[in-house]
């Protein structure tokens, strides 16, 4: 178990940093306190991410609606919702203290306060009648989002699980009241095969109790993380009720329930959210993929990430760099694979091949590819056929380049 190693977060974090995963925001004016910046292999694991959630939470369902609400609103939606009231944690003082952030929109007189959104949610539910005026969907139905949230945290902590700007990826499933538990245990599911597809060890689920839950909510289960600094909230899974849609249906007047052509009635659906933070499923996905082991002789460090979610597919290396020959054929054949997967295959042809498989090693690539004088036909048997090398096992073997493809997917 990774709580064994009692470095695990410092390693993690310098990984982080050295690697290009995720750097600490403004740096070079001292960081700002929960902020974080991706780098370009956190870009790329990101995307994979989201890709994989997308995939399982929109995509491959057919009751699914995509939506990208804006991050400022009228800020009615904030009053009806319960945040300008609720949405806050007690200071030190004991005072109380809202974690929304505030901003004006407009110039002068006409200015207005609003707020960054603190959560995804409420930019589904009042769209909810955007979507059944324009697609006319059935229920039950849902609609999925992915955006940046944003809570001014009165202590952020513990690199990206506690931060001032996050993202989140949600979805808001409009059901019958009386099929509330049978949704509820779908998502439940849904979410734990997520964790299992995106590589995350293990989850705890956590039923919150009568006086711990949001005011919206009957019924609310944590998925928690065994980090370092304990066991803690990595995403939520929650039934809203029809609390949303009523509050923002008496606030704006405009009338937000669902009408069912087939048995005549009209009503406001509830709700089931799973709601996924992005930074601390990466978080977990970090932790639960570092790997240190002996291999060759030699100790290693390692992301065991799924070939899904790794930032690189593949790396190619010519044997040498200074042979024309060599670096022509392993720049064909990274051509070839950036184009039938489309997307970035690596290139190192610095240091010796040990170095090369180590540094992708740390980044979690799963292939390595190299290129030799075989490839070129010194030996006549292995003409046209390249070294592909397993990240877990360091094992190698002999591919022909046609049936690269194949061999990596
Ligand atoms: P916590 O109790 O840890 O503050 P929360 O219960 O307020 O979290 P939710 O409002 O349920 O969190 O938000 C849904 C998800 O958004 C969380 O499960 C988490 O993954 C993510 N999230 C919430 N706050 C933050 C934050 N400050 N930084 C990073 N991710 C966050």
């Amino acid at each position: 178990m990774k709580d064994k190693n009692p470095e695990l977060m410092e390693k993690v974090i310098s990984l982080a940093k050295g690697r290009g995963f995720i750097y600490p925001g403004s740096l070079v004016y001292g960081g700002l306190a929960g902020s974080f910046d991706y780098g370009p292999m956190g870009v790329l694991l990101k995307e994979n991410l989201k890709k994989v959630w997308l995939q399982m939470f929109r995509d491959e369902r057919d009751d699914m609606y995509g939506l990208d609400a804006a991050i400022i609103m009228n800020p009615k939606v904030w009053e009806a919702s319960g945040h300008v009231a609720g949405f806050a944690d007690p200071l030190e003082s004991g005072e109380k203290f809202n974690v929304m952030f505030q901003t004006s929109v407009g110039a002068g007189e006409s200015a207005v306060t609003s707020y960054l959104r603190p959560e995804t949610a409420q930019g589904i539910f009042v769209n909810f009648k955007n979507i059944i005026d324009s697609h006319h969907p059935k229920l039950p139905f849902g609609i999925a989002q992915i955006g940046k949230a944003f809570r001014n945290e009165i202590s952020p902590r513990d690199f990206i699980f506690r931060q001032r700007e996050f993202e989140q990826m949600e979805v808001e499933y409009f059901i019958r009241e009386k099929d509330w538990e049978k949704s509820f245990e779908e998502w439940r599911n849904k979410m734990k095969d997520f964790a299992k597809a995106v590589g995350i060890e293990e989850v705890y689920e956590l039923e919150v109790g009568d006086g711990d839950r949001a005011h919206y909510s009957k019924r609310t289960i944590d998925f928690e993380f065994d980090y370092p600094f304990g066991r803690k909230e990595l995403w939520g899974l929650a039934y809203r009720t029809d609390f949303d849609l009523s509050a923002h249906s008496a606030s704006s007047t405009v009338d937000l329930s669902y009408f069912d052509e087939e048995t005549g009635e009209r009503f406001v659906p509830h709700v089931i959210e799973p709601s996924l933070g992005v930074d601390r499923t990466i978080l977990a996905i970090l932790l639960s993929a570092y790997r240190e082991d002996d291999l060759g002789g030699e100790s290693r460090m390692y992301l065991k990430l799924p070939k899904e979610i790794a930032p690189l597919k593949a790396a190619v290396f010519p044997l040498l760099k200074n042979k024309p020959e060599l670096v022509k054929k392993a720049k064909e054949i990274r051509a070839k694979l950036q184009k039938e997967f489309n997307q970035w295959i690596a290139w190192d042809d610095n240091g010796n091949i040990g170095k090369r498989y180590r540094r992708q090693d740390e980044i979690g690539t799963p292939y390595c590819i190299t290129i030799d004088f075989d490839t070129l036909g010194e030996n006549p048997e292995l003409l046209d056929t390249v070294t592909v090398r397993d990240r877990d096992t360091g094992e190698q073997k002999r591919v022909k380049i046609e049936d690269l493809k194949e061999a990596i997917k």
